[in-house]
């Protein structure tokens, strides 16, 4: 346990796109995997909590004081790309518009979509991140992780894992996940898969609010409907609870408008599920992650 530097009590805000966050006991940025395991080991070994952190996109952490460590992924960003037969493998840290764009160059097709989602593989396969009907299993194979139960390193397929809209095993499960390998279609046209790449990008930020602090969508989608359309419909576009705010461009995000607490943020999905009850006879389930609730 020679590499255990842990910082203390550092404030998580800039850990997270929406840009609230309370304090961590402890805090790590682990630069190897080894490291990350080392860590992991040094939790069990003193019955700490812990809590992984990739890039914060698609969480809202209460601005408590939180005990235990909470480890941040985002310095494991080894990536090799095998331009021959688009096998890619990566660390859970590789943020997702970075192995788009590597995609690209290397002319492997189907990860066109990743650019518009400011996640990390760890992330988004915790969360099978999507964009309309294309998922993050899709492209998977297989990942590694680490149970934090017995200490083991095991290799899954992605056979042996459960992947829906949003979910993954790994929400309901003990492991972390270290490193993961997807297949791309490779030999195609770099030009046309950098222009659809490029496309895509001013897709999503001619639409939603990519210059303010978010996390992306608030709500899963119901079945055959969409929760932004929903939010709009019962009156809420651009509603806010002090610097909160149903964001005016898409209604599904809730933006922070610069001093946004996360009581107010809290408070605004509670309101927006109220209201979405009342009128539509429908419950949203939030897809941001909360930590400390
Ligand atoms: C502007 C914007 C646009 C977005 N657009 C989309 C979109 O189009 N589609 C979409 O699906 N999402 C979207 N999101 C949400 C978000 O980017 C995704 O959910 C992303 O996959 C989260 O990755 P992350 O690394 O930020 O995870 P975090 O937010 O850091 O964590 C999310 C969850 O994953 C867990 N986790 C992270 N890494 C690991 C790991 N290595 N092992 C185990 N658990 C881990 C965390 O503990 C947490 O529970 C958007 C967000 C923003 C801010």
């Amino acid at each position: 346990m020679n590499n255990i530097k842990v910082k203390k009590n550092i404030n998580l805000l800039n850990y997270t796109t929406i840009k609230i966050g309370g304090y961590t006991e402890f805090f790590a940025e682990p630069s190897s995997i080894y490291d990350l395991i080392e860590y992991l080991k040094w939790v069990k070994l003193n019955n700490l909590k812990f809590r992984i952190i990739g890039a914060g996109s698609n969480l809202l952490i209460n601005n408590t004081f939180h005990k235990g460590l909470t480890i941040c992924t985002r310095k494991l960003k080894k990536i090799t790309i095998n331009k021959l037969s688009g096998y890619v493998e990566t660390e859970c840290g590789v943020m997702l518009p970075v192995m788009a764009n590597l995609l690209a160059q290397n002319g492997c097709e189907g990860g066109e979509w990743l650019i518009g989602i400011p996640g990390t593989t760890g992330g988004a396969i915790f969360m099978n991140a999507g964009s309309g009907n294309l998922w993050t299993s899709k492209y998977l194979l297989s990942v590694q992780v680490f149970d934090t139960k017995n200490l083991s390193i095991y290799n899954l397929n992605k056979e042996n894992l459960i992947f829906k809209y949003r979910f993954s095993s790994f929400q309901t499960n003990e492991f972390v996940i270290l490193k993961a390998n997807f297949m791309f279609k490779p030999n195609k046209n770099i030009k046309k898969i950098t222009d659809k790449t490029k496309q895509n990008l001013k897709n999503k930020t001619d639409k939603q609010p990519y210059h303010l602090p978010s996390f992306g969508s608030v709500f899963k989608n119901p079945k055959d409907n969409y929760a932004g359309k929903l939010i709009e419909e019962v009156g809420l576009k651009g509603f806010s609870i002090g610097g909160a705010q149903v964001s005016n461009m898409h209604s599904n995000f809730i933006v922070n408008n610069g001093d946004a607490t996360s009581e107010e943020i809290y408070q605004l999905i509670t309101v927006i599920q109220q209201k979405v009850l009342q009128k539509k006879g429908i419950f949203l389930h939030p897809e941001v992650r909360m930590i400390g609730y």
